[in-house]
């Protein structure tokens, strides 16, 4: 067992902040680095020691793999944690870590190398009795027998890239005619995103719900599921409110999809902190999607309504420990909800509103974590994921949850962008939400960007009314027509029209 002493975090924003938090209760002396973007970060200042990478593009800071390395042989440091995004599921970053005789906080390069790879994942857990979605477990090299195995299927079907992400590599096929043109698609697409043009079908789930499996597992073949996560709630195929435990899912479909999901992580050998993501028909099937081969954003709302600290976790079966608890320990406490804040504008396509933040105050109160990685007066860079910050609630109940959750995104006052914030206040108040009855067509199904106007009753119509003829009347004494418009006057007026 190797006790970790320094550790560099390979991220930016909220989740280096949230990892190294973990890792100062640990006793564990940090490491930040950041990129010229990112030099005033709260990150850059919460570490004991900091590093700048080079200028703000990834691909010259937290990508630069070679610039990390050197940081951590000049500093003395003895583990990395990629944290999500950037090199988290980089197989070749992974060896190379290890390699340089630093551990990686995650797990190991195999496992992630086969789980990156969609038909990879499919075909190493087929001895494992996981339920699938009825397609093609190869990569698509005959179109002619492509187009036979879509009719046995039945259309629609959905054509992916074996090495998608990120919503990306997706292409539904209504019916045969569309088949060939949505298949050259497909690959050209795959290709130019990713590099790699194998593609498979796969049965299109209509109304699906996406929910996932945390999982947790060490070095000595435990491995356990921390339940699921309800992450149905999306906008342009990615995830903008999560919750745990999910409205629809029963004890016995809980533990059918835990097992399912220990099965996937035993396919692979896996250990480290893992996400197995199933999509669930409306009859409540399950099926599964892929695995996330590191921490998830949304794993707040497990630690939750689990009490564990899954960053603690992931650092102890690094060093090698063996888990200590069993599946019988774990037990769910109460319900958490988590809204992305996003720096985008909800009534323009939720397109990203990069800008100032002016005012920048976050809730508080009981039951309330906010996890985020900035400040009052700070630039949102354009380079990066515009996600400012997690806005997490916790209650006895679902319902204590969401009224929570509301009351906290009343209290964020942000000013200078728009976010993510009203149309979620929208969603949670909505009644499929509320019944638990949606699935992840939510925003096209009920969301219209009016909906996030400010709406007035005619009471208030009237009051509004009042208040601007009161305005103006004050306004006309102060500026009499009859006094020759001084500079001041003049300055006063331009200042209040504009
Ligand atoms: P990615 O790696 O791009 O995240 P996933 O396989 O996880 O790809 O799918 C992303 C999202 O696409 C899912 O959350 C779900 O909303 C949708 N999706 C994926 N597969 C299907 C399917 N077979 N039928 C319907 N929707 C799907």
């Amino acid at each position: 067992m190797k006790k970790i002493t320094k550790l560099l975090v390979a991220n930016r924003g909220e989740i280096a902040l949230r990892i190294m938090r973990t890792a100062r209760e640990m006793g564990i002396r940090t490491v930040a680095v950041y990129s010229e973007a990112d030099r005033l970060s709260p990150h850059v200042r919460f570490a004991d020691e900091a590093c700048c990478l080079g200028p703000a593009p990834s691909n010259q800071s937290y990508l630069a793999a070679d610039k990390i390395l050197a940081v951590c042989k000049k500093l003395g440091v003895d583990a990395i944690h990629p944290g999500y995004g950037f090199l988290s599921e980089n197989a070749a970053f992974a060896k190379q870590v290890q390699e340089a005789g630093i551990l990686f906080i995650g797990p190991s390069p195999v496992s992630i190398e086969v789980m990156g790879s969609k038909l990879a994942a499919k075909q190493a857990v087929a001895a494992y009795a996981i339920p699938l979605v009825p397609g093609t477990d190869e990569a698509i090299s005959d179109v002619a027998v492509a187009k036979v195995k879509a009719k046995e299927i039945g259309y629609p079907i959905l054509i992916k890239a074996s090495a998608g992400g990120g919503g990306k590599g997706m292409r539904v096929v209504e019916s045969e005619a569309e088949f060939d043109e949505q298949m050259n698609r497909a690959v050209s697409e795959a290709i130019s995103s990713f590099g790699d043009g194998a593609v498979f079908i796969e049965k299109y789930i209509s109304s699906p719900r996406h929910i996932e499996i945390q999982i947790l597992g060490d070095q000595h073949q435990n491995v356990v599921y921390l339940f699921e996560r309800e992450c149905s709630i999306q906008r342009r195929h990615q995830k903008v409110i999560e919750e745990a435990p999910s409205a629809v899912v029963s004890p016995a479909m809980r533990k059918a999809m835990g097992e399912a999901a220990i099965g996937v992580a035993k396919a692979c050998n896996y250990y480290g902190a893992g996400t197995v993501e199933f999509i669930v028909d409306e009859h409540l099937n399950f099926y599964f999607l892929e695995m996330n081969t590191r921490l998830q954003v949304e794993h707040p709302v497990t630690e939750m309504i689990t009490g564990k600290d899954l960053v603690r976790e992931q650092i102890w079966i690094a060093e090698g420990r063996p888990l200590s608890f069993a599946q019988e320990d774990l037990t769910i406490q109460g319900h958490a909800i988590e809204v992305r804040v996003y720096a985008e504008d909800p009534k323009n396509n939720f397109l990203p509103d990069i800008g100032r933040l002016l005012t920048y105050r976050r809730p508080q109160g009981a039951g309330i974590r906010v996890d985020d990685g900035f400040e009052e007066g700070m630039d949102i860079p354009i380079y990066y994921d515009p996600m400012i910050a997690k806005l997490i609630a916790h209650g006895a109940t679902r319902q204590e949850a969401i009224t929570r959750t509301i009351r906290a995104i009343d209290d964020y006052q942000i000013s200078g962008i728009q976010t993510t914030l009203d149309f979620c206040r929208f969603a949670l108040s909505h009644d499929a939400f509320q019944s638990g009855q949606f699935d992840t067509k939510f925003v096209d199904r009920y969301f219209r960007p009016e909906f996030l106007e400010p709406q007035f009753t005619e009471e208030e119509k009237i009051l509004l009314a009042a208040l601007a003829v009161e305005f103006f009347e004050v306004e006309d004494k102060q500026v009499n027509p009859t006094t020759p418009l001084s500079p001041a006057n003049t300055t006063h007026w331009t200042n209040r029209l504009t």
